[in-house]
C-alpha cells in the first residue's frame, strides 16, 4: 500500500514538473523570438509552479511591454488597496504607430452610419483575466497569452496582430487575486498532494474571489460603483471592442465551458445575430480544445441575461461577450471525477482559448465589425420609431442620489443634461448612440420566457436609486452638463439652523457634524414654515448649549452643506408658524458606535456591502467584529451591532443576549432572522412555500425547483412616513430588492407595520406565481424587543451591490433613529 502511494506521489511530481516548462504550453516555443523574456525569467518561477502573485504580474507585464514593440502598456487606475490596474494594448507595430486612428475610425463604425467596407479596419478584442481572484488559472494564463502575442512569429501570430487591436487586461480583481495567491502559495505542499481534504484547497473567509469591500467584480459592469470597474468601463467605451472575454473557473469535478449560454435565458434586448456569432466563434474554441485533447460543453449553463456581467455588458453594446469557465484545480493539483486536475493543465486550456479568441477576431473581422455597425443602425432605428424622447428624472429633495444616478450613466458615455423642468433635474435623451444600454438601464420587465436566472432578474437602475422618473414623449430643454451638486446656508443665525431630511447624503451630515461634538435633534412631526414644508425627521441644530461659538457653528455648517450638497436654513427665532423649537418631539441623535459581525457563516457580500457603505459614502466608523474573536469582545460598548445575512453555527447566543439586555440594539438581515428565531430571541411567524411538484419528471426537478427561487427582484413598498424608520422618504411608496424567500407576517397592529408591500408588490422582475400571493401578505420590515434590546429584522437587501442608494436610508434610520422606535 505505502508503495503506491509513494509511485503515485512520484508521478504527480514528474507530471506537474514536466507541465510547467514552456514546451507544455507551446510545442514551437524554441521558434519564438528569444529576446523577448520568458515569464520564468522575471516572476521567479515557472508558470504554474506557483500561483503568481499580482506584483510580479505587474512587473511581467512592464518587462514585456518594454521588450517588445507589439505592445503599449498603460495604468487605468488603482484598486482600494492601491495596486495598478492595467491594459496592454497588443497589435502590430505598424497598427501601434496609428492607434489613436484606428480608435477613431472604429467608434466611427458606432454612429449609426452604413458602412460598406472595413479595408484595413483590426477587430478589436477586450481579453479580461481572473475577475474572480481564487479563479486563478485566468491571469496565470496571461502570463503566457501576452508572451506568445510578443514573441511568437508565427504566420499565424502575425496574421492575429495585423488584423486585431487586443485591449489586454491581465488581471480584472488584483487584491483578490494578490489575497488567493498568497492563501494557495502558503499551503502549498512540497510534494504535489492532490488530497481534496488539505487545506490549499479551503480558504479562510472572505475567500479571494472578491474585491477589497468583499464585491463581486462581475456584477459591477452596468452599476459601474467600484474602482476596478470604472477603469474597466472608461477603456471599454472608448474603444468598444468588437469581442470582450471573461476567463472564470467553476468547480473542480466540472471540464471547460465557453458561451452561448442557455439559448432560452437571453435577454431580449440583445439581437439574435450576437448568438449566431457567438456560436461561430466558438467552433474555433471547440477545435483548439479539440486539438489538446480537452473536455468541453456549452450551451447548457450559464446564460445571457443581467447587464452587469463581464460576458453579457457587451452584448448590449454591439460587442460579443464571452464567457469562459475552467474546472478549478484551486490550489496546484487535486483530485476531481476527471483524474487528478494540475493547475498548468487548468492554465493550458485558458491559454488555448485566448488564442482561438484572437483566431477568431481575426477571421471573422469583418463580419464582426459589420455587426456592430448594424447593430447601431438598427438601434438608431428603433429610437426614431419611438413615441419617446427620452427619460427625465431626479430632482432636487435628493440631489445626492439624482446625481449618483446621472454620474453611472455618464460612465458608460450616455449623453445626460441638466434641466430648467420643475419635475426633473435631468434629461436622458434616446436619440443616441447607446439607446439600447438606456432601455436596459430604465425599462422594467415582469415577463419572461424561462423562469430560471443565473444572477438577478431586475435592476431598474430609478427604482435602485428611489429617483422620480419618466419616458417622456417631448423633448425636455436642456441647460448644460453638469457638476456634483453643493449646498449653502441661507444665512447665519443666533438661533438655530433647520435640515430637511430628503438628501442621501443625510447620514453622512448627521456624522460630519456629530464627529465635531455638535448636537443634532430630529423632529417626530411633519411642519410648515411659511409655505416651505418640512417632513418628518426634519434635523435642528440649535446654537444654544453648543460647545462652538454660533460663528463656529456656522462655518462649520458651511463646510459640511458644501461637503454634502444639502442645503440648510437659517432660524430666525423661535417660534415659526405654530411650532415652538423646544418642543418634545425634537429629541436628540446619540453618537453611535456599531459592530459589524463579519466571518464565517456571515454572507462576505452582504458584510462588504455594509463596511463599503460606511467606510466609503458616509464616512461613519464601524468596527468589524470576527465570530472568532467575539468572546474577547465587549459588546455593551457598541450602541448597534449589524448582523449581515449568517446562516452559521458558531456566533455566540450569549454574547448577543448580554449585547441586547445591556439595552442595545441589533440590525439583522435575511438568514440571520432564522438564526434568532431558532435560538429563541424573536417569535415570527414565517409563511411557508410549502409547494410540491405535480406531473415533474426527475430530469426536470431542479428547473422546478429554480423557478421558486427568488434570485433578485424589485418590489414594491408603501411605508408609514411618520415612523422614524422611513424619515427621509419623500414619497410613501418605496421600491425595494429582495434575493430570498424569507416571507414575515405582519404584526397585528398597525402601526408596527411601517414598510408593506402594495397590493400589486412585483415593479421588475421574476417571481413566482406562488411565491408572489406569500410576498403580498408578508412585510420586509419588523421590529422585536428582547429584555432592554432593540431587534431590527430586514428580509430585503437596502444595500445591494452598492447600487441600491434608495434602501440605505432604511438601514441608517435604524442606526440614527433607533431611539425614537
Ligand atoms: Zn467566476
Amino acid at each position: 500500500m505505502k508503495k503506491t502511494i509513494q509511485i503515485v506521489v512520484l508521478l504527480f511530481s514528474i507530471s506537474l514538473n514536466s507541465q510547467t516548462h514552456l514546451s507544455y504550453y507551446f510545442d514551437n516555443s524554441e521558434k519564438f523570438d528569444q529576446t523577448i523574456p520568458k515569464p520564468s525569467e522575471v516572476i521567479g518561477h515557472e508558470v504554474g509552479e506557483w500561483h503568481v502573485t499580482h506584483d510580479k504580474l505587474v512587473k511581467y507585464m512592464y518587462t514585456i511591454a518594454n521588450s517588445s514593440d507589439r505592445i503599449i502598456i498603460e495604468e487605468t487606475g488603482k484598486t482600494y488597496e492601491n495596486r495598478p490596474l492595467l491594459i496592454l494594448k497588443v497589435s502590430s507595430p505598424d497598427n501601434l504607430k496609428n492607434l489613436e486612428k484606428i480608435k477613431e475610425n472604429h467608434v466611427k463604425i458606432t454612429n449609426g452610419i452604413k458602412i460598406n467596407e472595413f479595408k484595413n479596419m483590426p477587430a478589436v478584442v477586450y481579453q479580461g483575466f481572473s475577475v474572480h481572484g481564487n479563479e486563478a488559472s485566468a491571469s496565470n494564463a496571461a502570463l503566457l497569452g501576452i508572451y506568445y502575442l510578443a514573441a511568437s512569429n508565427e504566420s499565424e501570430t502575425l496574421e492575429i496582430l495585423n488584423n486585431t487591436v487586443i485591449l489586454y487586461d491581465p488581471c480584472l480583481n488584483p487584491d483578490g487575486l494578490q489575497r488567493f495567491a498568497n492563501w494557495v502559495n502558503s499551503n502549498k505542499n512540497l510534494i504535489p498532494n492532490p488530497d481534496n481534504n488539505d487545506r490549499e484547497f479551503s480558504e479562510v473567509w472572505p475567500g479571494g474571489r472578491t474585491n477589497h469591500y468583499w464585491f463581486d467584480l462581475n456584477r459591477d459592469w452596468l452599476p459601474v460603483q467600484l474602482p476596478e470597474s470604472k477603469a474597466r468601463i472608461k477603456t471599454f467605451t472608448d474603444w468598444l471592442p468588437n469581442i470582450v472575454t471573461d476567463h472564470h473557473e467553476m468547480g473542480t469535478n466540472s471540464t471547460f465551458f465557453f458561451q452561448p449560454g442557455v439559448p432560452s435565458r437571453v435577454n431580449p434586448l440583445i439581437p439574435n445575430f450576437n448568438q449566431e456569432l457567438t456560436e461561430k466563434i466558438a467552433k474555433y474554441h471547440s477545435e483548439h480544445l479539440d486539438k489538446i485533447g480537452s473536455l468541453y460543453y456549452s450551451k447548457e449553463n450559464y446564460d445571457d441575461f443581467y447587464f452587469g456581467k463581464g460576458s453579457t455588458y457587451p452584448d448590449i453594446n454591439g460587442s460579443i461577450g464571452i464567457l469562459f469557465e475552467q474546472a478549478s484545480s484551486r490550489g496546484h493539483l487535486q483530485q476531481s471525477q476527471n483524474g487528478i486536475l494540475t493547475f498548468p493543465f487548468t492554465i493550458k486550456n485558458q491559454l488555448t482559448t485566448i488564442i482561438s479568441t484572437l483566431n477568431a477576431a481575426s477571421s471573422l473581422r469583418t463580419q464582426l465589425l459589420s455587426y456592430m455597425n448594424e447593430f447601431y443602425i438598427e438601434a438608431l432605428d428603433e429610437v426614431n420609431n419611438s413615441k419617446t424622447s427620452g427619460i427625465g428624472f431626479g430632482n432636487n429633495y435628493d440631489k445626492t442620489s439624482s446625481y449618483q444616478l446621472a454620474k453611472v450613466l455618464k460612465s458608460h458615455k450616455i449623453d445626460v443634461f441638466e434641466t430648467n423642468s420643475k419635475n426633473y433635474k435631468y434629461y436622458v435623451p434616446l436619440k443616441q448612440k447607446k439607446s439600447r444600454l438606456i432601455r436596459a438601464m430604465f425599462e422594467t420587465s415582469t415577463n419572461f420566457q424561462d423562469s430560471l436566472f443565473y444572477d438577478v432578474s431586475a435592476w431598474t437602475f430609478p427604482l435602485a436609486f428611489n429617483v422620480n422618473h419618466e419616458f417622456l414623449k417631448k423633448e425636455l430643454e436642456v441647460v448644460k452638463s453638469f457638476d456634483e451638486p453643493k449646498g449653502k446656508v441661507s444665512n447665519f443665525s443666533d438661533y438655530g439652523y433647520l435640515i430637511k431630511p430628503h438628501d442621501y447624503n443625510i447620514p453622512k451630515l448627521i456624522n460630519s457634524l456629530q464627529e465635531k461634538g455638535i448636537r443634532i435633534k430630529s423632529s417626530s412631526k411633519s411642519f410648515k414654515i411659511n409655505s416651505d414644508y418640512f417632513d418628518y425627521g426634519s434635523l435642528l441644530i440649535p446654537v444654544v448649549g453648543q460647545s462652538i461659538s454660533s460663528k463656529n457653528i456656522y462655518d462649520l455648517l458651511n463646510n459640511v452643506s458644501n461637503k454634502t450638497g444639502i442645503d440648510i436654513y437659517a432660524l430666525k427665532n423661535g417660534y415659526e408658524d405654530n411650532i415652538g423649537f423646544g418642543s418634545g418631539s425634537f429629541t436628540t441623535i446619540k453618537k453611535p458606535k456599531i459592530g459589524l459581525i463579519v466571518g464565517s457563516g456571515v454572507r462576505a457580500y452582504d458584510a462588504g456591502e455594509i463596511w463599503h457603505l460606511f467606510d466609503t459614502r458616509y464616512e461613519i466608523p464601524i468596527t468589524k467584529i470576527d465570530i472568532k474573536n467575539l468572546n474577547r469582545v465587549n459588546l455593551s460598548q457598541y450602541t448597534h451591532v449589524i448582523l449581515p445575512s449568517y446562516s452559521g453555527t458558531d456566533l455566540s447566543t450569549t454574547k448577543i443576549q448580554d449585547f441586547l439586555k445591556s439595552g442595545g440594539n441589533l440590525i439583522a438581515y435575511r438568514s440571520s432572522i432564522n438564526w434568532l428565531e431558532r435560538n429563541k430571541f424573536i417569535n415570527v411567524d414565517f409563511i411557508k412555500n410549502d409547494i410540491s411538484a405535480k406531473d415533474v419528471s426527475f430530469e426536470d426537478r431542479s428547473k422546478f425547483s429554480g423557478a421558486q427561487v427568488v434570485g433578485g427582484a424589485i418590489f414594491e413598498t408603501k411605508i408609514d412616513k411618520s415612523h422614524p424608520i422611513s424619515f427621509g422618504f419623500q414619497n410613501d411608496v418605496l421600491p425595494t430588492f429582495r434575493n430570498n424567500t424569507i416571507f414575515m407576517k405582519p404584526e397585528k397592529n398597525s402601526y408596527n407595520n411601517p414598510i408593506k408591500y402594495t397590493k400589486n408588490p412585483l415593479l421588475s422582475g421574476y417571481i413566482s406565481n406562488d411565491n408572489l400571493e406569500i410576498l403580498k401578505q408578508s412585510v420586509p420590515f419588523k421590529i422585536k424587543r428582547f429584555s432592554s434590546g432593540k431587534i431590527f429584522l430586514f428580509t430585503d437587501n437596502t444595500n445591494f451591490r452598492a447600487f441600491w442608494y434608495g434602501t440605505n436610508r432604511l438601514l441608517m434610520n435604524a442606526i440614527f433613529m433607533s431611539d425614537k422606535m
